[in-house]
């Protein structure tokens, strides 16, 4: 038996026996009917799906909307394992930021997540659920975006995720685009950096420090050098090309003095001009921890623009429902 959600359509089709019965099946899925019980899909076809898949067992515990509309979903998991998938919805798009593992394993100081620990890895069908269901989410404007960056680290889990890609884009599945597909991550290894090679999506690395002992305080489980990682990010865009993401999550007195940006533009200067900068002013969680002042946050961007880095601060969305990045926990 197999997860219906885990196969690409390509998959279905073969194990269906044509690939119109395929496109049917997920044409049912994306109007929010279940295939197993479709009237509209034949006999044989029912049967089979009975026979040699099963649906991914998950249902919707929780729905807190912020004002913006942003709107965090809890999700219970077979095995009673709870996750969190947030709709981040503007004019015309709605963006979704999917978890990959229930908890995590990495133990960012700044991030609510890392308080679980780590649960487990999320099956492939499991991911693409997340995405089917936020599709299902009426009042919202039509996903376009999805983003990897709710509970968990994905290279963690690669190989689900890396399924999960191959399903999110498949033009016959949930025909998203590879460029509207971000996976971010904190870089766990270089190898593991490597291995996304093949994997058409856009990489945010999750950076915060460019100094070894200080990224160590802020992400306890690095055992890789910066500059390590750095080497193995730009191999990988050599080949594959695109742009890079670079996260930076600013904590008062922490991480954003200008030296730290000095530094910062020092240690991208190889992916330039192919580098966007994101900064991120700490969102309330973890105690003792607390965001940049506003004023240090502009002149940190500004540092980097003199520069010539492309640098944006992205303004938090959903924090008073507790949705905004690094608050994602199940309490
Ligand atoms: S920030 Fe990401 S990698 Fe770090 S603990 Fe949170 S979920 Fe894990």
């Amino acid at each position: 038996m197999t997860e219906l959600l885990a196969l690409t359509p390509e998959e279905l089709a073969e194990l269906l026996g044509g690939t119109g019965r395929a496109r049917a099946v997920w044409r049912a899925m994306l109007q929010g009917k279940d295939p197993f019980e479709d009237p509209g899909l034949s006999r044989p076809v029912r049967a089979r799906l009975r026979a040699q898949t099963f649906p991914t067992p998950f249902f919707v515990e929780r729905r807190d909307i912020a004002v913006c509309g942003t709107t965090k979903l809890r999700l219970v998991l077979a095995g009673k394992k709870r996750i969190e998938t947030v709709l981040i919805p503007s004019k015309r798009r709605t963006t979704v930021c999917v978890s990959t593992q229930s908890g995590c394993a990495r133990g960012c100081v700044f991030c609510l997540t890392a308080t679980m620990g780590l649960e487990r890895g999320l099956t492939a069908g499991e991911i693409v659920g997340q995405v089917l269901l936020a599709m299902r989410e009426a009042h919202l404007p039509a996903i376009r975006n999805v983003v990897f960056m709710g509970m968990g680290e994905p290279l963690d889990n690669l190989d689900a995720v890396r399924k999960s890609v191959a399903v999110l884009c498949d033009p016959s599945g949930l025909a998203l685009g590879p460029t509207h597909i971000t996976l971010s991550t904190v870089g766990t290894t270089p190898a593991a950096i490597l291995a996304t090679r093949d994997l058409p999506v856009q990489l945010a690395w999750s950076l915060h420090a460019v100094d070894d002992a200080l990224r160590r305080r802020l992400v306890p489980t690095m055992r890789h050098s910066t500059e390590s990682l750095r080497q193995a990010f730009v191999d990988r865009l050599s080949e594959s090309g695109g742009s890079l993401f670079v996260e930076m999550t600013l904590m008062d007195g922490v991480n954003d003095a200008l030296h730290h940006a000095d530094e910062l533009i020092e240690f991208l200067a190889p992916f330039s001009p192919s580098v966007r900068v994101n900064l991120l002013p700490m969102n309330a969680g973890r105690e003792g921890l607390h965001a940049s002042p506003e004023p240090r946050v502009k002149a940190f961007r500004q540092r980097l623009r003199d520069r010539g880095l492309f640098c944006t601060i992205r303004r938090p969305r959903g924090v008073e429902a507790r949705a905004a990045c690094g608050q994602l926990a199940i309490g």
